[in-house]
């Protein structure tokens, strides 16, 4: 970090910011011109608030010269997170296990919201025999209106365990609050979704437990502020991360969102975490999730998030955006034709 002084001081302003930075187990070094004064700091500068720097009388501006994370930078982990994904609650023999990042491919699919026992039972089955190797459900529905379906809520968690337990995949669900984090026990991955991304107190409280966390990019996030989010869990000593990237707003009106393709990449220099893909919410259209999958596979993506429906029409809920089981195992066989050409291990379909 580059602290840029004032051209005038006086020495007791000058002492009291040294002898702040130096309690921070900072070094700094003094460069003095004829019309500026240059503060180099060196040692880990993440704990510094910059606009508590920016704030300081005698300060003119403030550059950062390193990244503001630290568990989550690559810089100090040059080696890629393989995030491990049990089927929590299972019996032994029906225990299922997935890895996400370090050149695996992984594939969640499933509905957007569960629906009833059935729909989420034959959804699973389907999903699991096109090459899923997950089963997602939102149980808690984030809904811009209040009169739209919420998600059956506790009983939805119910219905996706007992999928799980038919199945064998480990499950994936959104959490909205922090007090139903004990709800989630047989939940494997929980998702916090695009508008919780910066809801710092639920961070906060995932950090504390060890249950890998699925975090989507929020709607108008950048990837840096996504890489703070992912840090505040990490700083709590969870260092099962997978990030998502899921679409942006933008000013474009014909798809739902504008899905960041180079997020992938970029993110992937910037840390060693997962990085997967969902398509359905970046688009909000069924028919451009196929060529915007095989997209995020070639731009190197660790997995995709995929809606899928067992009636996209008469869903309750992101119908448009979702796969029928039929379209998703067609798009798991065009994705192999990527993954052989990158290198990456092929997706076996389950199925007989
Ligand atoms: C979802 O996954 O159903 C969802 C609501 O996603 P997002 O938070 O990305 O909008
Ligand atoms: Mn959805």
């Amino acid at each position: 970090m580059v602290i840029v002084l004032k051209q005038k001081f006086e020495q007791r302003q000058f002492d009291n910011l040294l002898k702040w930075l130096e309690g921070l187990n900072l070094k700094t070094t003094l460069v003095k011109g004829e019309q500026s004064a240059i503060l180099g700091l060196i040692g880990d500068t993440s704990v510094i608030d910059i606009d508590m720097v920016k704030a300081i009388d005698i300060v003119e501006s403030v550059r950062r010269i390193q990244e503001p994370f630290k568990a989550a930078n690559r810089k100090f982990h040059p080696h890629d997170t393989v995030i491990d994904v049990m089927g929590c609650g299972l019996l032994e023999t029906q225990t299922s296990f997935v890895q996400i990042g370090g050149g695996n491919f992984t594939v969640i699919a499933g509905p957007c919201s569960v629906e009833s026992r059935e729909q989420i039972l034959d959804i699973a089955a389907k999903v699991k025999d096109a090459g899923s190797a997950m089963l997602r459900g939102g149980a808690f529905k984030p809904r811009t209106s209040p009169y739209a379906f919420q998600g059956l809520r506790t009983e939805g968690l119910e219905f996706l365990y007992e999928a799980k337990k038919e199945t064998g995949l480990p499950i994936v669900s959104e959490i909205m609050n922090v007090n139903h984090i004990e709800l989630f026990n047989n939940v494997d991955l929980i998702q916090v979704g695009a508008r919780n991304m910066q809801n710092f107190e639920l961070l906060k409280e995932l950090g504390r437990i060890d249950k890998p966390i699925l975090l989507k990019r929020g709607l108008a996030n950048t990837m840096e502020e996504l890489l703070m989010s992912a840090e505040y869990i990490m700083s709590g000593g969870n260092k099962n991360i997978i990030l998502c990237e899921r679409g942006i707003r933008t000013f474009e009106t014909y798809t739902r969102n504008t899905l960041d393709l180079s997020a992938i990449p970029l993110l992937k220099e910037h840390t060693h975490l997962p990085v997967v893909v969902d398509p359905s919410h970046a688009t909000g259209i069924s028919k451009l999730v196929k060529p915007m999958s095989l997209a995020a596979a070639a731009a190197g993506a660790d997995g995709l998030i995929i809606e899928v429906h067992n009636d996209p029409a008469h869903a309750l809920c992101d119908g448009a955006q979702s796969l029928t089981p039929e379209a998703f195992a067609e798009l798991v066989g065009s994705l192999n034709g990527i993954l052989q050409a990158i290198g990456k291990k092929e997706i076996v379909p389950k199925l007989g």
